[in-house]
């Protein structure tokens, strides 16, 4: 059992799991700081922005880039390890 590091969705600084941080719902990590500010002030909801929808993970954005691309992950595969072996 180590000790994990994550990006924080906010403010992209590292996030260590052995000190305070906010895990959202949705899968979203942020440092405890981040996350306070994440809360919604009139409702007091939990969701964060990402779960709000205002902001667009790096995740989201691959998975649609792919999928608008129109060519499959599997020949993207194939394209990254050729561009790797000519390093
Ligand atoms: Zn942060
Ligand atoms: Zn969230």
């Amino acid at each position: 059992m180590g000790v994990d590091f994550f990006p924080c969705d906010s403010c992209s600084e590292t996030v260590c799991d052995a000190g305070s941080y906010f895990p959202c719902d949705c899968g979203a990590v942020y440092h405890s700081e981040c996350g306070e500010r994440q809360e919604d002030e009139k409702t007091g909801d939990t969701s964060c922005q990402i779960c709000r929808g205002e902001v667009v993970t790096e995740e989201q954005l691959l998975k649609y880039l792919i999928k608008e691309s129109g060519i499959t992950r599997a020949a993207h595969e194939k394209a990254i390890m050729a561009s790797r072996k000519k390093k």
